[in-house]
């Protein structure tokens, strides 16, 4: 059974104080229910971000990680580094680091390796830009970064893996997928998986829809039956808004 999964990208958002304050009314406000919950705020706030949720149940998650133990390579973070902070999942291969920093899908296969060795939870982003989409590529591209990005791991390595669908078109555009569109894609996903890695594996994988999540979206989305949480970015940053979506989640997954 896939519990629900709702995560928060905050992107390159907050200082400490607001970061410490957000978190905080997060954990203060944070539904009971069946499901689990990420926020993944910038690099030098998961310390006090961390601090902030330890004793509930929301999770911490960072937003990038390099694949090399250590040594020099300034500017970039180890896995060891993040969890020494408290990091359970890390987001790898979101569209903003293929697209705006270049990452290829073997970097990022070498990066979900590196997690998968330090008992992160690697939330593998996966998503076609909308000239692919409407050269009917959709499904080749989401093929070539799923494969590209687990080479060489086997169903065993990966049972922590999370997989996120965010159409680039849908990122931070306000423009979404409609539920029927996200549930094709995210079935493309789950049968791929399953020739892949088996039917078990499948049937396990967490799917989570990203682009665009709103309160008023979020349970048709995830009502969807291959979508299972949904990663969030602009509408993670207020704290109502990402209770409402969490509440979605809850609801969507019960009914
Ligand atoms: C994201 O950052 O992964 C994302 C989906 O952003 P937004 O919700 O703002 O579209």
């Amino acid at each position: 059974m896939r519990r629900p999964f709702v995560a928060g990208n905050w992107k390159m958002n907050m200082l400490a104080d607001s970061s410490a304050q957000l978190a905080g009314e997060l954990a203060d406000k944070l539904p009971e229910g069946n499901v689990e919950v990420a926020v993944c705020p910038p690099f030098v706030y998961l310390t006090t971000v961390g601090n902030v949720i330890k004793q509930s149940k929301i999770k911490l998650g960072a937003q990038n990680v390099y694949f090399e133990p250590k040594g020099a390579f300034t500017g970039e973070i180890s896995t060891a580094m993040l969890k020494d902070v408290g990091c359970e999942y890390v987001i790898i291969g979101h569209s903003e680091r293929r697209h705006i920093f270049g990452e290829s899908d073997e970097l990022i296969n070498a990066k979900v390796k590196s997690a998968i060795e330090a008992e992160l939870k690697p939330i593998l982003c996966v998503g076609e830009k909308l000239d692919q989409r409407d050269a009917g590529q959709t499904e080749k591209v989401i093929e070539t970064q799923l494969a590209g990005g687990l080479v060489g791991l086997s169903a065993d390595s990966l049972k922590n893996l999370v997989i996120a669908y965010e159409p680039v078109w849908a990122i931070g555009t306000g423009r979404t997928a409609t539920p029927d569109q996200a549930q094709e894609v995210h079935q493309f996903i789950r049968s791929w998986l399953s020739g892949k890695f088996g039917d078990d594996f499948a049937e396990n994988c967490v799917i989570q829809y990203g682009g665009s999540v709103k309160p008023g979206n979020a349970e048709s989305l995830m009502s969807q039956a291959d979508v299972d949480g949904a990663l969030v970015g602009g509408a993670s940053l207020k704290a109502d808004d990402f209770i409402k979506i969490i509440g979605a989640a809850i609801k969507a997954k019960s009914a």
